[in-house]
C-alpha cells in the first residue's frame, strides 16, 4: 500500500468507520447494570474476563451488594465466594469493597462524573472510567480495550501502528482528535463488537470482512 497523507488516513479511517455503523446501528454495553455504580463494579469486575460471565456473577452481587454503603460493609470472603468464576476474585473482591468505602467517604456515597475523580477509586483506571462517563451518564469516553488496540493497529486508523506496545492513553487522545466527542463511546463500542465478531485476534475473517477493500492488514493472516 502506498504510503497515505494524514489527510487521506483521516478519509478512510471515516469511511470505514461509515459501514462500521451500517453493520453494528445500534452498539450496547454488554455489561448488565441498573445504576452508575453497579455498571463502575461490572467493569472493574471485567478485567481479564468476558463480559458473560461478569453478567453470570453480578445478579447475585447485585441483590445483596448492590450499593457503595452494602458493599463497603460487605465481608470480603462473601464477595469473593460470588465473584469467583470472573478471575483474580481476591484482587478484585478488594477492589469494589475498597471503592465503595471511597465513594462513600470521599464522595457522599454518589460515583462521581469526572475522569480526575474516578481514576481516584480503586482498581479505576482510564479505560474503566471511559466506560462509566460514557455509558452511565452520557459524557464522552473512549474506552481503549484489547479489541480498540487491535483494530485501530490494524485498519492504521493510528500512526503508532507498528508499536508493539501500544500506549492506550496515546491511542485514546489520537482517536478522539479524528472523531466528535458524540460519538466517542458508539466508536469504542463497534471497534470491540467488530473485534469480537470478524477482526479477531488470531484468526481475523478477513476474506468475509466488509472492510478488506480498504484495510491495510487485509489477508496478512495466512
Ligand atoms: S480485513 Fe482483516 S484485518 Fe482488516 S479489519 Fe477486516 S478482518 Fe480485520
Amino acid at each position: 500500500m502506498p504510503r497515505e497523507t494524514k489527510k487521506q488516513r483521516f478519509e478512510r479511517m471515516h469511511a470505514e468507520y461509515e459501514v462500521l455503523r451500517e453493520i453494528i446501528p445500534e452498539p450496547e454495553c454488554a455489561l448488565d447494570f441498573e445504576t452508575p455504580f453497579q455498571l463502575l463494579v461490572a467493569t472493574v469486575l471485567s478485567a481479564q474476563t468476558t463480559d458473560v460471565r461478569v453478567n453470570s456473577v453480578t445478579p447475585t452481587l447485585f441483590k445483596d451488594y448492590g450499593t457503595p454503603d452494602k458493599l463497603a460493609a460487605a465481608n470480603p470472603e462473601r464477595i469473593e465466594d460470588i465473584i469467583h468464576p470472573v478471575g483474580f476474585y481476591r484482587a478484585k473482591a478488594d477492589h469494589i469493597i475498597t471503592l465503595s468505602g471511597q465513594i462513600m467517604r470521599d464522595f457522599d456515597g454518589v460515583v462521581p462524573k469526572t475522569m480526575e475523580e474516578l481514576t481516584t477509586l480503586a482498581g479505576v483506571g482510564r479505560k474503566t472510567a471511559n466506560v462509566v462517563l460514557g455509558n452511565a451518564f452520557g459524557i464522552p469516553g473512549f474506552p481503549v480495550d484489547t479489541h480498540v488496540i487491535r483494530l485501530t493497529g490494524r485498519l492504521r486508523w493510528r500512526s503508532d501502528w507498528r508499536s508493539t506496545h501500544p500506549d492506550p492513553v496515546k491511542i485514546e487522545k489520537e482517536i478522539t482528535d479524528y472523531f466528535e466527542p458524540d460519538e466517542w463511546t458508539n466508536l469504542s463500542h463497534r471497534l470491540i463488537l467488530f473485534g469480537r465478531s470478524t477482526c479477531h485476534a488470531r484468526r481475523p475473517e478477513c476474506a468475509d470482512c466488509p472492510l478488506n477493500d480498504t484495510c491495510p492488514s487485509a489477508g496478512m493472516f495466512g
